[in-house]
Parts: structure tokens; C-alpha cells; sequence
């Protein structure tokens, strides 16, 4: 049985040069104790941290998940795939980082699947301090014409899933006095396009959702925050490019500047290693004061 975690301790070093007395290095050391293990880490102190990354199998949940493995945290996927290659995923980034990575297939359209979710995380990380809503899906159609399981079904893994991960997790968060939730919306959070009514009212409702239980929890250490990120180049939208190029006789670079990356003023797709690094920086001690935010990862979008 763990023992409850006790407040980390800091102590500050400094590494400097002997002759001519120049400081080389600054940092914190962090050390905590959760009565099974003690972890150790420089500045940021995510070392050690178990993270539930949702729809992490392919995409930025999968740079969010290498990212959080390669500053140290443990890790459980989830997503759909093919079984080998999510198993040789997991096996990968628990190698190359020297961390627990474990793989839940839990539908998130499904509140069940997510409560075993949560438990088996538990488990097998040791405890969850870090929750990434990010399994998402699109359909693209005038609202007259949408269908309404396509409806539901983009509510229920777009937005539902979050505050079922979120009510879950969250009184084990509260009880040790540290927690991150990131729910991963989009620019598509803060503006609309048309043809997107069920993804556009999922994005914005996962706003919602953030603001209010980041004031629930203000005083508990634990931080409430969504990503809102602009045009990400995931194999999905590559897998575009070349039928678009071919649809309107234009060139790849062609589909990527005046189609896709038109309402994108820097002409490039956000990285998923950028949203990676963005969602380690959150949960890290220095992000302690940034909650109930909306956080455009986005090249200007939504500044126009
Ligand atoms: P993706 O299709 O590459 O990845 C989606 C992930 O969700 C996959 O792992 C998939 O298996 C999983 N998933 C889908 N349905 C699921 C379900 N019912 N249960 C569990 N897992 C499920 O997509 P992506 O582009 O990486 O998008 C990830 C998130 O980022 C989504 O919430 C999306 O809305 C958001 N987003 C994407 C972009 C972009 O340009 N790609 C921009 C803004 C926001």
C-alpha cells in the first residue's frame, strides 16, 4: 500500500567554475516522496509524474505521450490500432525513455471502459497525476445534413469523455494536493468554420468544462487548462495532401499554403513535438498559476 505524498523539497543548486568562480549551472532539484518511490528531477520536476494520455496511438496524443515519456513520466496509452504496432509502440517509448508506458484500449465513447481506465492506470503507474483529453474525431457536413450518430458521437469522444476522465481523476489529484488536467480543444475552441457544428460545439464546450473545474479546484494545487491548437501536420492530414493536389491540378505546396494553411498566418503546421513540449512546460511547477486558460498553439489564427 502507497503512503500519501508529502509535499516535494527543493533545494537549489549551483554548479560554478572554480578559477575563475563563473556560475555554469543553476537549477532545482526536486525530490519526492510518495511512500513507494522517490523521484528526483531538474526544474520542471516531472520526473516520476503517471499521465493518462487519451487517443495517444497515433498523432499529437502520440507527441504529447513521447514527450511526457521523454521528461521522465510514466505513461498509459489509449487509442485504436492495430494490436502488434500499439505493442511495439509502448514497448519502444518504455525503452528509449527508461519509463513505464502501459496501453489501455478503453472506447471513450463509453463511460465504463473509462472508469477501468482510470483504475488500471492506477495501478499500473502507481497513481494518475496527470489526465490529457485528447482522443478526438471530425465529420465535416452542412448541420441539415449531419447525421445525428455522427452528432453523438463526436459529443460523446470530443467532449463527454473529458468530464468522465475529469470527475474520475480528479478526487485522487485533490486528496495529494497536485494534479494537471489538459483537454486538448482547438482553434476551432475559440472560432467556428462552417460545416463543423458537432466539432466546433464539442471544442468550445471543452472550454467550458476547463474554466469551471479550473475554479473548483484553484486552492487544491490541482490546474485546469485547454490546448487550443491550430493546423497540426498528423498522418491524417498529410494523408490529404496528395488527393487534394490532385482534385484542384495543383502542387503539394500549393494544397499546404492556399488550402490548408490559408487561415494560418505563419504558413506552417503547428508541430506535434511543439504541443508535446507545451503540455510537458504544464505540467511542470513552473506552470503552477497558468489554470482555467485557453491556450492557442496556433501560428496566429485566432489573432486575426
Ligand atoms: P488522430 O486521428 O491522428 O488521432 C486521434 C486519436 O484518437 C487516435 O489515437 C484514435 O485511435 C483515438 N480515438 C478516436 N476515437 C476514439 C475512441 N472512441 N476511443 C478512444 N480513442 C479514440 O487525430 P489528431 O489530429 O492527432 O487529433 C487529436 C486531437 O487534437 C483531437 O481532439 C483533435 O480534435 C485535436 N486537434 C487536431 C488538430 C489537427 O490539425 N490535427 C487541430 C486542433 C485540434
Amino acid at each position: 500500500m502507497r503512503l500519501p505524498r508529502w509535499s516535494r523539497q527543493i533545494s537549489r543548486i549551483r554548479v560554478f567554475d572554480l578559477e575563475d568562480g563563473r556560475t555554469l549551472l543553476r537549477a532545482d532539484m526536486a525530490t519526492t516522496n510518495d511512500g513507494g518511490r522517490v523521484t528526483k528531477g531538474l526544474n520542471g520536476m516531472t520526473k516520476g509524474l503517471g499521465a493518462i494520455v487519451t487517443g495517444s496511438t497515433s498523432g499529437i496524443g502520440l507527441g504529447i505521450a513521447e514527450a511526457f515519456a521523454g521528461a521522465g513520466m510514466d505513461v498509459m496509452l489509449n487509442g485504436f490500432g492495430d494490436a502488434s504496432e500499439i505493442e511495439a509502440l509502448r514497448s519502444r517509448l518504455a525503452g528509449t525513455h527508461g519509463v513505464t508506458v502501459g496501453y489501455h484500449g478503453a472506447d471513450m465513447t463509453k463511460p465504463d471502459d473509462i472508469d477501468d481506465l482510470i483504475k488500471s492506470a492506477e495501478q499500473e503507474l502507481g497513481q494518475v497525476d496527470v489526465v490529457v483529453n485528447n482522443a478526438g474525431i471530425q465529420h465535416v457536413s452542412p448541420v441539415d445534413d449531419f447525421p445525428t450518430e455522427k452528432w453523438n458521437a463526436i459529443i460523446a469522444i470530443n467532449l463527454s469523455s473529458a468530464f468522465h476522465t475529469t470527475r474520475l481523476a480528479l478526487p485522487a489529484m485533490k486528496a495529494r494536493g497536485f494534479g494537471r488536467v489538459i483537454n486538448v480543444s482547438s482553434a476551432h475552441g475559440l472560432v467556428a468554420s462552417p460545416f463543423k457544428s458537432a466539432y466546433v460545439a464539442a471544442k468550445h464546450g471543452v472550454l467550458g468544462l476547463t474554466k469551471t473545474v479550473a475554479l473548483e479546484c484553484a486552492e487544491s494545487g490541482v490546474t485546469v487548462n485547454a490546448i487550443c491548437p491550430g493546423y497540426v501536420l498528423t498522418p491524417l492530414v498529410e494523408a490529404q495532401i496528395p488527393d487534394t493536389a490532385r482534385t484542384r491540378g495543383i502542387s503539394a505546396d500549393e494544397v499546404v499554403r492556399d488550402v490548408m494553411l490559408a487561415g494560418q498566418p505563419t504558413k506552417r503546421f503547428v508541430s506535434v513535438e511543439e504541443i508535446g513540449a507545451f503540455a510537458v512546460f504544464l505540467c511542470s511547477d513552473g506552470a503552477a498559476s497558468i489554470t482555467g486558460a485557453a491556450l492557442p498553439i496556433d501560428g496566429g489564427w485566432v489573432a486575426q
